[in-house]
């Protein structure tokens, strides 16, 4: 469904920047963007090249701004269709005057996502693309960029597309079958059906599978920093944030919330969750942040006990132990021996190696910052950077479809080796191919349409 009214939004932050752009698009966007424009006309301006000129309001002759105006003919534009985008002064006034110029002279205020949206529609880009439009403008580090850049250039949707063709492929075999069951001829061994079927499904299971990455690539990895009260978690934190953010204290129990910031290495981001102390205690405050500490370390992929080598090497045996008990399987543990400065390490890192002798272990000083880079390192090699060209997966809705495709495409191995008749096999056949198509949205309902871009912002 391509519409054809005029819309348009502020397509810069909320707020007085420098400047804002304004966006205009759709079949009469250059005819109305022209009745508040005094300057060179619109339709003889070179495609996107500026021109300086006047927002002026038609009705009284007052002018709103000098700007720029720049223009785009379908279907050469981001949304396929006719584009204007006025960049004026960042004036929260001279925003809402220039939208509510445009309103009267026809133009309707975009929905939230309505640009990339009618970039779908008019097929200059498929909906794994769209979707990754607003990943690649919220990514906020190298990684997360690249995955995002990789899907908005179709990285993912070349990938199904060769599933697809494959499982086309498939499926035109079974139906020669089908016509020709009677006459007992065999056009393609089930072997090779199965061989077929068996690629795709390795290949959805790999895309399904890099999600885990892929999610935490984009929100960042979570990392739980755990470990006694006083064992210098804040401290910690602060070396890698080389920030203050963390209440430092020697009072035990000082940290007890959970405070998440980022930190960046090698273009990764980590977020980094400072854990209250988790000791037993009476205090009901302090309890509630344990309990808060445990959550995160359940759901980090990566967690740093720190332990404070100036206690006795007991305690650094319980630690561990609470940590083994309370992590998720796929938690990666790296055991911070702190507080090296004071030269008590040795009996922590015996105490350490005998309860796990393949145990991450990284010597510190978060005080002093000796070893703080090698944490660094190791937190780099922890996190698996994903290789220049894997596909990554980093979207939810797509997690879902793969995993819906895998189910359906188990069910025509099955069917293919329980030798069942091709009927009942390409009613899983279809399904598969129809759930990787709803990524890309070869199948799509505009409820589900909808659901995505309202997502997105105004002006997006
Ligand atoms: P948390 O309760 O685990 O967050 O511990 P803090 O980060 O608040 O640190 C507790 C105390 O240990 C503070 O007085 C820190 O200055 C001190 N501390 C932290 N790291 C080190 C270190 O590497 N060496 C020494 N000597 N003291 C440290």
């Amino acid at each position: 469904m391509i519409e054809s009214d005029t819309i348009c939004a502020i397509s810069t932050p909320p707020g007085c920047g420098g400047i804002a752009v304004v966006r205009i698009s759709g079949e009469n966007a250059i005819g109305i963007a022209g009745r508040i424009w005094k300057g060179k006309a619109l339709s003889n301006v070179r495609a996107r090249t500026s021109t300086l000129g006047d927002i002026v309001d038609p009705a009284t002759g007052d002018t709103t701004d000098t700007a720029l105006a720049m223009v785009m003919h379908a279907p050469h534009s981001f949304t396929g269709e006719d584009t204007v985008e006025f960049s004026v002064h960042g004036s929260t006034w001279i925003q809402s005057e220039i939208l509510r110029l445009l309103i009267d002279c026809g133009c309707r205020m975009a929905q939230p996502g309505e640009f990339t949206r009618r970039a779908f529609a008019s097929g200059k880009m498929d909906l794994a693309q769209a979707e990754a439009v607003a990943d690649v403008i919220a990514s906020t580090s190298k990684e997360s960029h690249r995955i995002a850049a990789q899907q908005m250039r179709g990285g993912i949707s070349r990938r199904l597309g060769e599933l697809r063709s494959q499982l086309l492929d498939l499926s035109a075999l079974l139906e020669l079958e089908l016509d020709f069951s009677e006459e007992d001829v065999e056009f393609a061994s089930r072997t090779r059906l199965l061989d077929i079927a068996h690629n795709v499904k390795k290949e959805v299971a790999t895309l399904a599978a890099s999600f885990s990455k892929g999610k935490a690539i984009k929100e960042g990895i979570p990392v739980a920093i755990v470990g006694n009260t006083n064992a210098g978690k804040s401290t910690l934190i602060n070396a890698l944030l080389e920030d203050d953010r963390a209440i430092v204290s020697d009072i035990p129990g000082t940290t007890r919330d959970t405070i998440e910031d980022t930190v960046r290495i090698d273009g990764m981001e980590f977020r980094l969750v400072d854990t209250a102390g988790i000791r037993t205690t009476d205090d009901t405050i302090e309890a509630l942040g344990i309990e808060r500490s445990l959550k995160a370390l359940r759901q980090a992929r990566i967690a740093i006990a720190v332990i404070d080598t100036t206690t006795h090497p007991d305690d650094t045996g319980q630690i561990l132990r609470r940590v083994e008990q309370e992590k998720s399987d796929d938690t990666l543990i790296v055991v911070a021996l702190n507080k090296c400065d004071s030269g008590t390490a040795a009996p922590h890192r015996l105490a350490v190696q005998s309860m796990t002798p393949n145990a991450r272990i990284i010597e510190l000083s978060a005080l002093h910052g000796s070893g703080v880079d090698t944490l660094r390192q190791q937190l780099l090699e922890l996190a698996d950077r994903p290789a220049l060209n894997d596909i990554v997966v980093s979207n939810a809705r797509h997690y879902e479809a793969l995993t819906l495709a895998m189910e359906s495409i188990t069910h025509v191995i099955d069917g293919l080796s329980a030798d069942l008749s091709g009927v009942l096999i390409a009613e899983d056949l279809r399904q598969t191919l129809h759930h990787l198509g709803e990524i890309t949205g070869d199948i799509t309902t505009p409820e589900i349409l909808s659901t995505i871009f309202s997502r997105f912002c105004i002006g997006k």
